[in-house]
């Protein structure tokens, strides 16, 4: 057993060393598998400090970690990695937002969000914004389709903060920083200036490196800093960025923000051969246009079937390449100046096709879903068991045509057949594709020969940038001589030693003695399940997972189930370690709220792979006592009700707290995990049946609310009373059945992975929904929205006569309810008191978060949505199976709302509010109870 880390200097809760943590790690969107001998999570930059000197005491390494989406190996390591996307989450917006100050797990899109009230954003615009983090971005010098070279970190960063390997903390931004690095890092100050020295003394050094900084080029050290900069500390901090963690530890980032325009005018053209689209390229980028996004025939193909896409696409010849373009303007004038001009152009050139152009919002959204779409629809093209690898090359414009054509070649020549190119045309950065197996010998040594002609054909023939905006990482280390020469390659080993002379940071990425580190610890993908084997491990997922602070996130569970399959196959005794904990890492801790197939960009739904799990090892008797339950519902139901309002009853003697600690002792005993009381439970509701004839609505209360949908408080009525009270007001006539007890979405069912009890009682209930609405005429309103999302997109596990029926009824969820019928029949009487809500991972898969807010903002002058809003992780019955799921999952929103201090809360689920409840000890109500409050009676 692994037991090291009692060795580090650092508490024990801040390193985790179980295997299947270690293992859980291994992966980052890149096509390298390193698994770290200790995970360490530090708060501070003690703490890093602490770990560099114990480093070099030890001959050890540290490796950073942000966001993990760095895809040439550089963020990975088999010593320690530092995991800082769990602290260092801070920033501020300052100077009225042309200023962010920013820690590095802070995820970049957030800034942006913050800063879109003062209409500005940060200058890098990586692809992956929504997920990578501050510290990557800088560390990569990372840079996107419109930032180019100009609003990449190099160029819009005021300052940094950072530690430097011999424990020295510098922020350049202070007046005197430049002395104190002197005072406290003499060797590596004088170093800075000798090097500036002999690369001025050196003109075709000079020379060299003006011309790679013409491009984007993000290979080797920034040693452009040497050229740009005369004070030895505005050198170093700017040699930090783009140095992937191989310098020193950056704390904090000062970056300067950018208007975003409003004004944008979006066109896609298509040109009969790559030299017409490369010169329409030129001409539109001196026209001033901010986005050119050039796309070749495969990666058209890939999304030619997308619904909204324009039709003529799929029409198009073999040869076609495409263009999307974005210019941006301030008022009509410009506008139409642009629009006219824009004509004149492409009249010149063989368009295959009508090009297409519009300010129109939906309309330049659906032409940005072709751009948005490639990493997808590639994506899932390749075969089960290879890595997708993303090359990511930069040429001058005048050889661009020629460079793509050469690239082709290659890929034929390497039977790359389903290769793209895609890219960023204003720079000539160009994105190539390829999926590459590494599962057998053979598979190295035919990546060895492509690699190194790729190289000869970028660096050598065209003078391009290997990597323009990805990092050198371990995947271009060997090259960043070809790259650079051999005398910027010196200088830049000349760095490497100066800055981490015990080669502490991050070994062998960027600079490295070993010529063949690109081809060690290739990733083999083992060939498990159709959903699994799409997975690029990207890490877009991460972020919205409810486990993430608990046990895994998605990106980690399939990773999970990868590391099980390879150490199977090479007979590892390891296995049995990761398997100790596999069931409550793996399965028992997650959510299966299915928020991660939102952010992934193949739309893979890990709820959907760990329901499958599930069922797999569930036993026969489990599955036959869930149908039994099922099939029982009814009595079921009786029977959890009875002994809920004993349980109720007991707590007003004994209290909560011994109840909680009494489920607590009985799953020891039990040695199994049960449901564990809370003191936000809320109790049974009596059901007021109503026999309306001619009802315009039927009101099915969901099994949840019919067990717990009567809030403790006294003062409020149960769920059912409260909608048939204003739905009555409202003038509608609302049935609820006389028999709806016993009926059920199945959800708990369908998440437990006990597919054939789900079928059974949601087959009958549609079979009685189909009954009481008349065969679907009459809309049925349901009152939790986990069981409206359940019900709605219910599409397995079913057969043809119920999916026949179900595809025929109408179902409302409860915020519906409330925002297209309700709400406008009524003088709302508008509060000044502050509403919280909390949007449920339901109503946000569902798309009914705006409406949720409108009923609120109606109801309310101020209606807070936590900027840290996410799924509570209650899940069902999650939160009563493992309480502490819950609290990791709602932690940050529950802080944030605490510290708001208002008295109203809503949701629309019973056990988010439970949930909710608990994590911030103020009472959450159905949203209904919001608009009875307010309603002019
Ligand atoms: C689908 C996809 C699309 C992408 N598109 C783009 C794109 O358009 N443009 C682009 O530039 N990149 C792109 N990338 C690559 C990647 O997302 C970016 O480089 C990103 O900035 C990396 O950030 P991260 O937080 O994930 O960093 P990580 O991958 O975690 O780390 C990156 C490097 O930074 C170092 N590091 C992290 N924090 C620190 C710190 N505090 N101090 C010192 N070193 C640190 C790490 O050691 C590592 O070397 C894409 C990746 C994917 C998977
Ligand atoms: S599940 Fe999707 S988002 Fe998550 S790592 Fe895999 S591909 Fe990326
Ligand atoms: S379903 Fe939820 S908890 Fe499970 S992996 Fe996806 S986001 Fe995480």
């Amino acid at each position: 057993m692994h037991n090291f880390h009692s060795v580090l200097p650092l508490p024990s809760e801040k390193v985790l060393d179980k295997r299947i943590d270690l293992h859980s790690y291994s992966s980052d969107a890149s096509y390298y598998r390193y698994i770290p001998n200790y995970i360490v999570i530090p708060d501070d930059c003690q703490d890093i400090r602490k770990l560099i000197l114990w480093c070099k005491t030890n001959k050890s390494s540290i490796t950073f970690r942000a966001g993990g989406t760095s895809l040439s190996g550089q963020a990975q390591t088999n010593d320690i990695l530092i995991d800082l996307s769990k602290s260092w989450k801070n920033f501020t917006i300052e100077e009225n937002g042309h200023i962010v100050k920013a820690q590095p797990g802070v995820i970049a899109g957030k800034i942006n969000e913050a800063l879109a009230i003062y209409n500005r954003k940060i200058g890098p615009d990586p692809a992956s914004i929504n997920s990578c983090m501050i510290g990557g971005i800088i560390a990569n010098n990372s840079s996107g389709m419109s930032s180019g070279i100009a609003l990449n970190p190099y160029n819009t960063t005021v300052s940094l903060s950072f530690l430097l390997h011999n424990g020295v903390f510098l922020n350049s931004a202070e007046k005197k920083a430049d002395n104190i690095l002197k005072l406290t890092s003499e060797l590596i100050y004088q170093e800075l200036i000798t090097i500036k020295k002999d690369i001025l003394r050196n003109e075709k050094l000079v020379k060299i490196i003006n011309e790679k900084y013409r491009l984007k080029n993000t290979i080797g050290y920034s040693l452009n800093a040497f050229l740009d900069y005369s004070k030895p500390i505005d050198i170093l901090s700017h040699l930090m960025i783009g140095s992937e963690g191989t310098l020193g530890f950056v704390s904090e980032a000062v970056l300067k923000t950018f208007e975003e325009s409003q004004n944008k005018l979006t066109g896609l053209a298509f040109f009969k051969d790559v030299y017409q689209v490369c010169s329409a390229i030129k001409i539109m980028r001196e026209k001033g246009a901010k986005v050119l996004e050039f796309m070749d025939r495969t990666s058209l193909r890939s999304i030619e079937n997308i619904k909204e896409i324009p039709q003529i696409i799929k029409t198009l010849p073999e040869e076609t390449y495409a263009l999307l373009f974005e210019f941006h303007y301030h008022d009509d004038n410009q506008k139409s100046i642009i629009e006219k001009e824009i004509a004149i152009e492409l009249k010149h050139f063989d368009n295959v096709a009508e090009y297409f152009l519009t300010s129109d919002l939906s309309t330049r959204a659906n032409l940005w879903k072709i751009r948005q779409g490639l990493l997808t629809s590639i994506s899932s093209m390749r075969k089960s068991g290879t890595a997708m690898i993303i090359e990511d090359f930069a040429f001058e414009l005048d050889v661009l045509p020629y460079a793509v054509q050469s690239l082709q070649r290659l890929f034929r020549k390497y039977n790359y057949n389903n290769s793209a190119i895609y890219g960023h045309g204003t720079d000539g950065n160009l994105h190539c594709l390829i999926s590459q197996s590494f599962n057998v010998a053979n598979d190295k040594i035919q990546y060895e020969k492509f690699t190194n002609e790729l190289t000869d054909i970028v660096a050598n023939d065209y003078n391009g940038s290997l990597k323009a905006e990805h990092g050198t990482g371990r995947a271009m280390a060997p090259f960043v001589k070809k790259q650079w020469g051999e005398e910027a390659y010196n200088i830049m080993v000349r760095i490497k030693r100066t800055l981490d002379p015990d080669n502490v940071f991050n070994p062998n990425v960027l600079i490295s003695n070993n010529e063949k580190i690109h081809l060690i610890n290739l990733k083999s993908f083992p060939i498990i399940g159709e959903e699994i084997d799409k997975c690029i491990e990207c890490g877009f997922c991460e972020e919205i997972c409810p486990s993430k602070n608990l046990t895994l996130t998605p990106r980690k569970r399939i990773s999970i189930l990868r590391e099980i399959e390879r150490l199977k196959h090479e007979n590892s005794p390891l296995v049995d370690e990761i398997l100790k904990n596999y069931k409550y890492y793996v399965l028992d801790t997650c959510a299966v709220d299915g928020l991660c197939s939102i952010k992934c960009p193949i739309g893979i739904n890990t709820a959907d792979i760990v329901k499958s799990l599930r069922h797999l090892i569930n036993s026969d008797t489990q599955k036959k006592n869930a149908f039994h339950i099922s099939n029982y519902f009814l009595y079921y139901e009786k029977c959890v009700k009875i002994l809920l309002r004993i349980v109720h009853k007991v707590k007003k003697i004994t209290g909560d707290k011994f109840l909680t600690f009494s489920s607590y002792i009985i799953e020891k005993l039990y040695k199994q995990p049960i449901y564990k009381w809370n003191k936000s439970i809320t109790k049974p509701i009596k059901i007021s049946h109503t026999s309306q004839v001619d009802a315009d609505f039927i009101y099915f209360p969901c099994c949840i609310s019919r067990l717990m949908g009567k809030p403790n408080d006294i003062s409020y009525k149960p769920i059912t009373d409260v909608l048939l009270n204003i739905s009555r007001e409202a003038g509608y006539r609302v049935m609820i059945p006389s028999d709806c007890e016993g009926y059920c979405c199945g959800m708990t069912f369908l998440s437990k992975g006990y597919f054939e009890a789900f079928s059974y009682i949601f087959s009958k209930t549609i079979n009685k929904m189909w009954e009481w609405s008349d065969e679907g005429r009459i809309p049925i309103i349901l009152d939790s929205s986990s069981c409206s999302y359940t019900i709605k997109s219910a599409n397995t596990h079913l057969d043809e006569k119920i999916m026949f029926k179900y595809k025929k009824l109408k179902f409302l969820d409860i915020v519906e309810y409330c925002h297209d019928y309700l709400i406008n029949r009524f003088n709302i009487k508008r509060i000044e008191e502050k509403v919280v809500l909390h949007p449920n991972c339901s109503i946000v898969k569902m798309g009914l978060t705006d409406k949720m807010i409108t009923i609120a903002e109606k109801c309310s002058s101020k209606v807070i949505i936590p900027k840290n809003l996410g799924c509570c992780g209650f899940a069902g019955d999650r939160g009563l199976l493992f309480p502490e799921l819950t609290q990791k999952a709602s932690h940050c929103e529950a802080q944030e709302t605490i510290a708001e201090n208002a008295n109203l809360h809503y949701s629309s689920n019973v056990t988010c509010e439970i949930a909710m409840n608990e994590a911030t000890g103020k009472q959450y109500l159905s949203i209904l109870y919001l608009l009875e409050k307010v309603i002019e009676k």
